[in-house]
């Protein structure tokens, strides 16, 4: 990515459904630019689930989430198929996964497993959020909006305002 001069700059990719984005996931974009120059946030269009916004949706909720600042520094895309695939097109060797309660780890090991048997080129570090975000995830996200919850503190103003729009849209 440099032209040459100066220190090479450290790309990182942050793959996710991030349906919607929470504070959570926000959280480890920020700790992951502290090991990263540049990330690459690599939205699923959302394969094996069946997601509550489009995959446009989603990269347009996490491009208004962020503060200018961070902005700047990531690069939002949708992605279809392989990650590994996606990274060797980006030119990209590092993975950023978020690591919550003990029942992620054996799903992120096996998947960071196999991203490595596809691609050796391929390492993934593995994040914890700050505490309060331990327990947070989409799905309960969206279970708050649907029933007409408070869900700033879980994610930001605009993402929460897109889900109230969705569920009333889904109840008329
Ligand atoms: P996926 O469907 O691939 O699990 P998610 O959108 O649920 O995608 O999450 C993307 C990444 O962000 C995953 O590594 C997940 O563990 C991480 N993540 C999501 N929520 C949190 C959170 N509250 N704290 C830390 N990591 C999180």
């Amino acid at each position: 990515m440099s032209a040459g001069q100066g220190p090479p700059v450290r790309l990182g990719l942050f793959p996710g459904t991030f349906d919607p984005v929470t504070r959570g996931h926000l959280d480890i974009l920020g700790r992951s630019l502290s090991l990263c120059d540049r990330i690459i946030v690599a939205v699923a269009e959302g394969h094996h689930k069946q997601p509550l916004f489009s995959a446009q949706e989603r990269v347009r909720l996490i491009e208004e989430a962020l503060d200018p600042a961070i902005r700047a520094r990531v690069e939002i895309r949708p992605f279809a198929g392989l990650l590994v695939e996606f990274a060797r097109a980006n030119d990209v060797r590092l993975v950023v996964r978020g690591l919550r309660v003990i029942s992620d780890f054996e799903y992120e090991f096996q998947m960071a497993l196999m991203n490595k048997r596809l691609s050796r080129d391929i390492e993934t570090v593995f994040l914890m959020p700050g505490e309060e975000y331990i327990y947070l995830n989409s799905t309960l996200v969206k279970e708050v909006a649907r029933c007409g919850g408070d869900a700033t503190p879980f994610v930001t103003e605009n993402v929460a305002r897109a889900m109230a729009r969705k569920f009333a849209g889904k109840e008329s």
